[in-house]
């Protein structure tokens, strides 16, 4: 583990707001503190936006969207996107230092969140300029004489994006662009713990593009009744969410009495099925790295390690040495893989967690506290829980720390059964080499998405969501592009 006294690349973001195509502070300029989970230092301020400036930002996109050509005209949204993605280009080094700052994510695996997000701006641009809008459904018969049916694919109105803090930009950027390319006005609302990915992105648009005033507004705030008001307005049409399913569940609620249309992407605690032929050398040290290159901070990890009894003690030492080898530290040195939890908060549900696994049985491998050279940064040793019931809190909830739980099986129905014993269902992993028995086990899986053999299933070109409680509605692909759009059936003579 390595903690450097390297020159850290912190860096603010911008402290104003996008409302209506300005760039401007809260009435009376009330700001709130930004942290660099790396070092607990305050780094800046951003604004600490009010209902007011909610109700302002989603009156703008309302008279935006109902006032502009912008829901109608595709080659203009075609030409602001592009210059977005241009000028994201132009940004790039900046956001990465400011994404690093506000999450304390490691700098070498910033990629995700920089790169592929701005490449995404480009993809969604090129998608929505393709897209086929009126689809022409042919001759149907109908009681007044037979009728040509043709779709029609609209914008849904208003969008409230409300993003959370562990990927900030790359969500930001993933709720608010195909909403955009579809002819929709946008109120985003980021995260309290990483507004700059939010503000900054507001900033390039009013100073880099010509997105027209009201299209897209950034509220940044330190208070949850400000993402409340937006999911409750009657004047938004659709709230796109990602966090946690509790909050989910808030907003879903918020938005009931105005029937919005909801994108809800949510909580996961994915299985990872290894079959009894998997070589255990290549997939283990593998699966414990991705649990802990984001400190564990992502839904889409599979948390549950489910290995056959016949192979159980030596995959455990494949795991506890990928997880003893992982550095840990500071998020700007470049040899660091795992960096911090991005607060203080965080972490302790995380240790709260892993004692709760111990105290109901779970045998802790090793990690379950604070790195010792790490006393400052808000550092969780990466952690291996084995011998865990698949029923305990910890096999149940969602930890969002770099720790795994492993459980053994003694059949593949046992192991899909286990690995479906869960309230969520958004992702999962099958490793064997027998490719055709692990896509099989794949398709038993309530899940939105699963990887076999390490094949990821994740990108942009397909859809991603989850079944149960891990969300409503698919992102990326085809689909993702869709859920920002309505279908209007019109019925017209031959
Ligand atoms: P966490 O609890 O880990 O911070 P959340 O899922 O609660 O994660 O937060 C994700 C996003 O949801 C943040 O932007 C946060 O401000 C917002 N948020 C939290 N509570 C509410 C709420 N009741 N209504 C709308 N948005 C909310």
């Amino acid at each position: 583990m390595t903690q450097t006294q390297s020159d850290t690349g912190i860096l603010a973001g911008e402290q104003r707001m996008l409302i209506d195509g300005e760039l401007r502070h809260t009435d009376g300029g009330a700001l709130f503190d930004v942290v660099h989970p790396g070092n607990e230092q305050v780094v800046g301020q951003v604004s600490d936006g009010t209902l007011t400036d909610m109700d302002r930002a989603v009156g703008a996109a309302r008279r935006a969207f109902d006032d502009t050509e912008w829901s109608r005209d595709l080659d203009f949204r075609y030409h602001c996107l592009m210059q977005l993605h241009a000028a994201l280009e132009r940004n790039k080094e900046r956001l990465r230092r400011i994404v690093v700052t506000e999450v304390g994510c490691p700098v070498s695996v910033t990629g995700s969140q920089i790169e592929d997000p701005i490449d995404e701006v480009r993809h969604w641009a090129e998608h929505g300029r393709d897209f086929e809008y009126l689809v022409d459904t042919g001759i149907h018969k109908a009681p007044m004489g037979t009728a040509r049916r043709t779709i029609s694919y609209e914008p849904v109105g208003v969008v409230g994006a409300i993003t959370p803090w562990n990927v900030p930009f790359y969500l930001n950027i993933a709720e608010t662009i195909p909403a955009l390319m579809a002819g929709n006005t946008v109120v985003l609302k980021p995260a309290q713990l990483t507004p700059w990915s939010g503000s900054e992105l507001g900033r390039i648009v009013a100073e880099e593009t010509d997105i027209p005033a009201g299209v897209f507004n950034v509220v940044t705030s330190n208070a949850n009744g400000v993402g409340a008001a937006l999911s409750a307005d009657p004047r938004v049409d659709m709230i796109t969410f990602t966090g946690s399913t509790a909050t989910g569940r808030a907003i879903l609620a918020a938005a009931a009495p105005t029937v919005k249309r909801t994108m809800m992407e949510l909580g996961g605690k994915s299985a990872h099925i290894v079959l009894d032929d998997a070589k255990l050398e290549k997939c283990l040290p593998m699966a414990a790295m991705v649990a802990c290159v984001m400190s564990g901070q992502a839904c889409i990890m599979a948390s549950r390690i489910l290995l056959p009894r016949s192979r159980y003690a030596e995959g455990i030492e494949i795991l506890k040495a990928s997880m003893e080898a992982t550095s840990v530290g500071d998020p700007w040195d470049p040899s660091v893989l795992q960096g911090p939890q991005i607060s203080e908060t965080q972490r302790q549900k995380v240790l709260g967690l892993i004692k709760s696994g111990v105290d109901s049985g779970a045998r802790l491998v090793t990690g379950g506290g604070i790195p010792e050279a790490l006393p400052v940064g808000y550092y969780t040793q990466p952690t291996l829980l084995a011998d865990v019931d698949p029923d305990s809190q910890i096999a149940q909830e969602e930890i969002f720390g770099p720790v795994l739980t492993v459980t053994p099986y003694d059949t593949d129905d046992e192991a899909v059964a286990i690995a479906n014993n869960s309230i969520y269902g958004l992702s999962g992993e099958v490793t064997g080499v027998d490719t055709e028995r692990a896509f099989c086990i794949a398709r038993r899986l309530r899940t939105g998405n699963v990887t076999v053999n390490g094949r990821s299933h994740f990108g942009i070109t397909s859809p991603f969501g989850g079944t149960k409680q891990s969300g409503l509605g698919r992102r990326n692909g085809a689909e993702g592009f869709k859920e920002y759009l309505e279908s209007k059936t019109i019925g017209h003579p031959a």
